[in-house]
């Protein structure tokens, strides 16, 4: 059997240390960390809160620099932010409040020169449908819930159909029933247009519920513990507990064993 070349990454991440330089310290947020994202995977980083999640998604997103290592966007090497990298936050005042819901998902491509006028309108009402808000597009911000606003969000990164959506945390301040209709709506959207995203959560279950591969990251610094596929979309509970249960495990082992050592 032949084996065809190997599709080359969309997103690139090697060898990446990020430090921060304060007046007092140099924190080092993640070590050497090497990750591959490919076109329309759902690449989820997971590790517990510290471990460098945001460092990295901001690394990404072209705002932060590695002091080693480099970051490749469809071979070229990422030195600053681009409309080729939309980033969704967890905090709910990440829209401009004085602009409506339409005015929010537009502003992006209008600033960019992306689109312009009516092509701008339409295609942010196209993507305010998909999130279905549009009874809402007239609205403004401080008239929306916290899902809402977040919905906006999303459409506001994916109206500028970039080549990977970064979303950090970004139904982490949701009440749980919200936020598994959220993670529901997030998989039909991508049912519909199979967009490429990075998302992170310190949420083993949205790991495993949002992902399609998942790359764990140990904390102080953050390191890849390893990389693992997430269980098939119709997994039964049984599969799913399954690998939460393994994911646990090998999140936590070292401070599993730290204790068990002390019991000895
Ligand atoms: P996570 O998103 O996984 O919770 P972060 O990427 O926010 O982790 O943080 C990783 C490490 O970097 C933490 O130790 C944090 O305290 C540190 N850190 C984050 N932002 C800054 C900053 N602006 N200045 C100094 N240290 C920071
Ligand atoms: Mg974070």
């Amino acid at each position: 059997m032949s084996v065809g070349p190997t599709p080359a990454p969309l997103l690139d991440v090697k060898g990446v240390t990020l430090q921060y330089k304060t007046t007092e310290h140099l924190v080092t947020a993640t070590y050497r960390v090497d990750f591959q994202v490919f076109k329309s995977d759902r690449y989820v980083l997971l590790g517990p809160s510290g471990c460098g999640k945001s460092t990295l998604l901001k690394a990404v997103g072209g705002y932060l620099q590695p002091t080693e290592g480099e970051i490749r966007l469809k071979g070229a090497k990422v030195s600053k932010s681009g409309p080729d990298r939309m980033m969704v936050f967890q905090e709910f005042d990440q829209l401009l409040p004085w602009k409506s819901v339409r005015d929010n998902v537009m502003f992006p491509l209008l600033a960019s020169g992306k689109l312009k006028g009516r092509a701008a309108a339409d295609k942010a009402m196209q993507y305010i449908d998909k999130v279905n808000l549009t009874k809402f597009a007239d609205h403004f911000p401080h008239m929306l819930s916290g899902g809402m606003k977040q919905r906006v969000a999303i459409a506001r990164g994916m109206a500028m159909e970039p080549d990977v959506l970064l979303m950090d945390e970004p139904y982490a301040a949701l009440d749980a029933l919200t936020r598994r209709k959220m993670q529901d709506e997030l998989l039909q959207l991508w049912d519909d247009t199979h967009f490429t995203v990075l998302f992170v959560t310190h949420s083993i279950p949205e790991a495993i519920k949002v992902g399609s591969r998942i790359l764990l990251l140990s904390p102080h610094p953050g390191q890849v513990k390893a990389e693992l596929a997430s269980v098939p979309r119709d997994a039964d509970a049984e599969a799913t507990k399954a690998l939460e249960t393994r994911i646990h495990d090998m999140l936590f082992a070292d401070q599993i064993e730290e204790q068990e050592a002390k019991h000895v």
